[in-house]
């Protein structure tokens, strides 16, 4: 039997990824997002328990010393990590769970997990584009916005250790093919133990 999928998204802040992400998991049914924790304070408009799990540095600590993350990392100059029990309880239920995390946290767990993870680069079609999203979104200051147009580069020349490269210019078509690769993440054959799947199949001597 065939269990969930994971699906990193990653890219550039402000490339889209985060809205994209939750509108595949209104319009996905097997799509279910990760959510992770953070020492970020809240943007207006975000909540916690949905956006992110919001905590002190302290905390965040402590859940790092329990041994609760799958992964963790300072992006920005803020601590983001992927909850495990979070992660293990949706695979459990055959979930395709989405991962909005950076670059870092697309290595700790394609390494962890090679065969299920599937993951997807999100960028605006360029870098003026970028900055225009960034401003419209409201929720930098200028040190902030300048910190993540710089990691932006920094970020995109990862583009090569992913699957798929996904152009976020027209929202509802780069929603189409998020989509579709989710669906075809969870048909992976890298997913199925292929000697047992070929076994079972020999065993059907009914037809
Ligand atoms: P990220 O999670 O990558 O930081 P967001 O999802 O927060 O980015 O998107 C940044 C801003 O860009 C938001 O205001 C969002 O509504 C907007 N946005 C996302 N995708 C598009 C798109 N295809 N075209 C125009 N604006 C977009
Ligand atoms: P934001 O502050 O814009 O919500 O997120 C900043 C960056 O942190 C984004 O690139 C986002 O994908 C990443 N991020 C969010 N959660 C996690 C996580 O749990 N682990 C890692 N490694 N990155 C994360």
């Amino acid at each position: 039997m065939i269990g969930g999928s994971l699906l990193v998204v990653s890219g550039p802040s402000g490339s889209g990824k985060s809205s994209l992400c939750k509108k595949l998991c209104a319009i996905y049914e097997p799509a279910c997002l990760s959510i992770s924790t953070t020492t970020r304070a809240p943007r207006g408009g975000e909540t916690d328990g949905q956006d992110y799990f919001f905590v002190s540095k302290e905390a965040f600590t402590a859940s790092i010393d329990k041994g609760e993350f799958l992964e963790w990392a300072n992006v920005h100059g803020n601590y983001y990590g992927t909850n495990k029990q979070w992660v293990r309880a949706a695979l459990e239920i055959g979930k395709s769970v989405i991962f909005d995390i950076d670059v870092q946290g697309q290595a700790a767990i394609s390494k962890m997990f090679p065969n299920e993870t599937t993951s997807v680069f999100v960028t605006a079609p360029n870098i003026t584009i970028l900055k225009e999203r960034l401003i419209g979104r409201g929720a930098d200051d200028a040190a902030a916005l300048e910190t993540r147009l710089k990691n932006a580069l920094e970020e995109t020349s990862r583009i090569e250790r992913y699957d798929y490269l996904l152009i976020n210019d027209n929202f509802e078509e780069s929603l189409e093919i998020l989509k579709g690769i989710a669906a075809s993440s969870r048909i992976k054959s890298g997913r199925v133990s292929l000697r047992q799947f070929i076994s079972n199949w020999q065993e059907q001597k009914e037809l």
